[in-house]
Formats: C-alpha cells, sequence, structure tokens
C-alpha cells in the first residue's frame, strides 16, 4: 500500500498438478471440463474455504519468493524473476489461460549503498536509507554539510531556520509510529515539507525512522516525477543524538546517496483466468501487488498476498469449481511507484471495463480481515454481506466505506467499476511498512490462510450471484462521489486530479 492521506484522513495514502495427473490417470476428466457446463457445485463457498485453510503450498510460495527471488521494485532483475515466477506458479496450478501485460513506466529509481557519517563534533556511523524518487547527492558524491534541526518539518519550522539553513542539511524529526494514521500523517507531511526546504535551500533533508530503534524503511517522496534534492530516512536514535548535539554547537555530517534515476522502462503485470461457466464475459478481478521495496524481502507488503492470489487460482482449479462469472487473477507490479501497473491495466482494457463487475484487492499483508473497505459505495454492503455469509465460520466482519486512494483499487475507482479493498488489521504490517524487517518471519501464517478463506468464499459469491453485486458508475457519478467525500483534495495534492479530468487516469463510462 502507497498510504497518502488528506485533511480529512480518508487515507493513504500479494501442487496441484500431481492431483489432476492422479485424476487423468484415474480415467477421469480434468476438473474445468468436467463442470463446465454443469450447475454451481453444492457447498461451493464452504469447500473453498476449506482447502484454503488447509495445507496448500501458499505460504511454500511466499517463501520461495521472498527468500529466493528477495526485494523486487519494479524496473529491477529481480522483479522480472517474480513476474516469471508467477506466470510459472499459475501454470503449475493447472490454469491454462495465463499471460503478462506490458507496460511502460516513464521513470524509473534504483537505490544505491547509501552511507552516512557524523563528522564532528565525535565521529559516529549513520544508518540512512534513500527516499525513493529523491535526488542522489550531487556529481556521484559524497556531500559535507552542516546540520540543522527542522523540528516536524512544517514550513513554519523551515521559515524560523532562515538564512541558517542555506546549503545545510535539515533534519526532520518524526512522531515514533503506533497507529496507521501515524503512518498517513507521514505521507501528509511531505508535500509541504519538501517544497519548504527547496524554498530555504537546504542541500539535504534527513528523515527520522518513525520506528524503533535503528529500523530504516523506503519512504518514496514523489509519485510524479523526482524530487530535485536529496533526501533519506535515518535511524531513529541517530536522528535524536544528532538533534541532542545541534544544541550544543555545529554538528557536521558527511552524506553519500548513490541513488539513480533512469528514463522509461518496460514493466509487466501477470494475469491467469479461469473462464465462467455462464457468462463469461463478465469478470471479477481479485488483485495483489508483486512488488516491493528492496530493503527487506517484500513479505507482508505485498509478497504474502500475491502468494494468496495465486494459490486462490489454484484452489478454484483444484476443486473444480467454475462460477457463473469469469475469474481473473492478476498481480499488478509499479504499485509502489503510484498503482502504475493496475493504471496500465484500466487503460488497456478500458473497452470491457463495464464487463468487470467487481475488483477485489489485498495490500496489507497478513492482518486479520475484519471486513471490506467499500470505496464509498454503499449499494456494495449487502452482495458484500451475503457473499461472506455463505461460511458464517470466517465472520464477523464490518465493513466500512471509506474511500481508499493508496492502492490498486483507485484506477477502477475512477472508472467507476464496484471496488472493495480487504480491510486488514495493521498489527503485523505497520512495524514492518517497507522496512528491512518485512521478511518471511513478519507474517502471521494462520492468519494469512484465514484470510485466503475469506477471499476465495468473497470471490465465489461475487461471480456466482446472477445479480451483479453493483452498477458501474458514470464519470459524473464518480465525480461527484470524490467532491463529497474531499478524496478530490487528496488527488489534488498527488497530481491525481488533472490526469483523471483529463481522461489519461481510469476509463470514462
Ligand atoms: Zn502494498
Amino acid at each position: 500500500m502507497v498510504p497518502n492521506s488528506n485533511v480529512q484522513k480518508i487515507l493513504l495514502s500479494t501442487v496441484l498438478l500431481s492431483s489432476l495427473v492422479l485424476l487423468l490417470h484415474a480415467g477421469a476428466k480434468p476438473p474445468q471440463s468436467a463442470v463446465a457446463t454443469a450447475a454451481a457445485p453444492a457447498n461451493a463457498a464452504e469447500s473453498l474455504a476449506a482447502r484454503e485453510q488447509g495445507p496448500t503450498p501458499m505460504l511454500d510460495d511466499l517463501r520461495e519468493l521472498c527468500d529466493t527471488i528477495g526485494g523486487r521494485p519494479t524496473g529491477s532483475k529481480a522483479c522480472d524473476r517474480a513476474v516469471d515466477w508467477a506466470l510459472a506458479r499459475f501454470s503449475a496450478a493447472g490454469i491454462e489461460s495465463t499471460w503478462t501485460e506490458a507496460y511502460t513506466i516513464p521513470s524509473s529509481w534504483v537505490g544505491g549503498a547509501d552511507q552516512a557519517e557524523c563528522l564532528s563534533p565525535s565521529r559516529f556511523p549513520i544508518r540512512v536509507a534513500s527516499a525513493p524518487f529523491s535526488a542522489p547527492t550531487p556529481g556521484g558524491q559524497s556531500l559535507e554539510a552542516r546540520v540543522v534541526n527542522a523540528g516536524d518539518g512544517s514550513p513554519e519550522a523551515f521559515a524560523r531556520l532562515g538564512e541558517s539553513a542555506r546549503g545545510a542539511i535539515a533534519l526532520v524529526l518524526t512522531p515514533e509510529m503506533k497507529s496507521e494514521s501515524d503512518l498517513f500523517g507521514e505521507y501528509g507531511r511531505d508535500a509541504g515539507m519538501f517544497d519548504a526546504a527547496q524554498k530555504a535551500g537546504v542541500a539535504a533533508v534527513l528523515m527520522q525512522s518513525s520506528q524503533h530503534g535503528v529500523l530504516l524503511y523506503r519512504h518514496p517522496v514523489a509519485f510524479s516525477g523526482t524530487l530535485p534534492i536529496p533526501a533519506a530516512i535515518i535511524a531513529r536514535v541517530h536522528a535524536a543524538r544528532l538533534a541532542r548535539l545541534t544544541e550544543q554547537g555545529d554538528v557536521h555530517v558527511r552524506l553519500d546517496l548513490p541513488s539513480r534515476v533512469g528514463g522509461a522502462i518496460e514493466a509487466r503485470n501477470v494475469v491467469a483466468e479461469i473462464r465462467g461457466r455462464e457468462r463469461p464475459q463478465e469478470i471479477v478481478l481479485i488483485g495483489a501487488h508483486l512488488d516491493s521495496w528492496d530493503l527487506g524481502t517484500g513479505a507482508e507488503d505485498n509478497g504474502v498476498n500475491a502468494a494468496m492470489v495465486i494459490d486462490l487460482a489454484r484452489t478454484f482449479k483444484a476443486l473444480g469449481v467454475v462460477p457463473r462469472r469469469t475469474l481473473r487473477f492478476v498481480l499488478f507490479t509499479g504499485e509502489e511507484q503510484g498503482m502504475l501497473g493496475s493504471e496500465a491495466y484500466v487503460l488497456r482494457h478500458a473497452g470491457e471495463m463495464t464487463n468487470h463487475v467487481a475488483m477485489v484487492t489485498f495490500d496489507t499483508g497478513s492482518g486479520h480481515t475484519l471486513g471490506f473497505y467499500l470505496n464509498g459505495r454503499e449499494d456494495l454492503r449487502r452482495p458484500v454481506d451475503q457473499a461472506l455469509a455463505a461460511d458464517p465460520d470466517l465472520g464477523p466482519f464490518e465493513d466500512s466505506l471509506e474511500l481508499i486512494d493508496g492502492t490498486d483499487n483507485f484506477d477502477f475507482l475512477l472508472s467507476g467499476v464496484p471496488n472493495l479493498i480487504a480491510r486488514q488489521d495493521f498489527g503485523p504490517y505497520l512495524p514492518n511498512y517497507h522496512a528491512e524487517s518485512d521478511v518471511y518471519e513478519a507474517v502471521n501464517g494462520p492468519e494469512a490462510k484465514k484470510n485466503a478463506a475469506v477471499a476465495a468464499v468473497l470471490l465465489w459469491g461475487l461471480a456466482e450471484n446472477p445479480k451483479r453485486p453493483a452498477p458501474r458508475q458514470s464519470h459524473a457519478e464518480v465525480e461527484k462521489l470524490l467532491h463529497a467525500t474531499r478524496l478530490d483534495e487528496q488527488m489534488k495534492t498527488f497530481g491525481q486530479w488533472d490526469e483523471w479530468m483529463a481522461g489519461k487516469r481510469g476509463a470514462s463510462n
């Protein structure tokens, strides 16, 4: 998830082959063709949920993705390997219809071997992680400069520094992250802070880590273009020490951020499909992003849900459950760069958006599913609750009407497609957000398996119910919704509003 936040805090801102072979050896037809013309299988929802909570290879897949491929920023070789791996996993699950869709990302950013050191009044190493889409230190060289304490990074705090900030490294202090609103606050601060930092003429910005101790994470600072000044997250304890030292006199730091900003690159989404038995042209899509940042191995964000999407396809296929509508399983890339993969998917499939009867995404790690974000669509509450009621053991659930701009539902929302995001407990996700610690061990396996059961039951209900869950909204209806919830203000801050109004984002209806 790429949280953004506006003033209202609206937000915010991823082997059954042997059983198939056994069936064939026994003279039975493969599962899909066996049910392709049949009526709905009895107890499908319970069977799907039971299988997902049993011993599927979902967590083995996650371990392979995290440990063997590792962190996989879009544009990296690791991300390409992850795409090929996912394609192979869908095929191994027996899904005949699997493909990739290429799209272009206008600019890329790759982190380097960041280094920093306090030079005076005493020498000690400082841990830093450059911020995605910030500039490298100039000339591929390290930068040596005086440190100024820019407090909370507000425009007022920079104004108070006056001329002393010119050419200095600005140190910005951050509250410790305790809840998701702290996470949203960290993103909400950026636009004003970097504007003020540039006006003040600082040479670089060091943002105190909101995580404890020396834990570092990637904190993207721009989603359209790049920030012209170097910026990095600095370990919480090192920032605190520097701040105390600045109270006593001059503090000098050497900073080396050799990140690389590159031109346009090609990226790929992965798509797998189980064709519906009665209305194959109508699609229920479940998506999760496959890409991640690179300090950790992208387990909670969002490898676990990418592995879940693969496992869901495997489970439908293994049980031979073919709903009325087509199920499309999509692993997006480019999410961490500003939901670029899902944006590209919507533009590519603009002509068939009306046939996308619902889009569901999971992007909060292995946190318990509490319900679903309805993204402003009260008319989705009943069909979602009806679908989930098919297996009462999984609930209770409580849905939220809140609109989310920060993950892969967003361009579907702009296109008027009924879209849902799992409303998950932030517990396992927050302490590892984009961090070095976002590794396999961070994932709560049993909760992840239960989430897969919830997703399977929801997908079944949405794809089987003869009635569409809700109609597609027109452009005018979407615009009204964005104004009413003040999401328009957030979109303006993040440069999304003009793109949408110009028809460059979402698909008009
Ligand atoms: Zn994510």
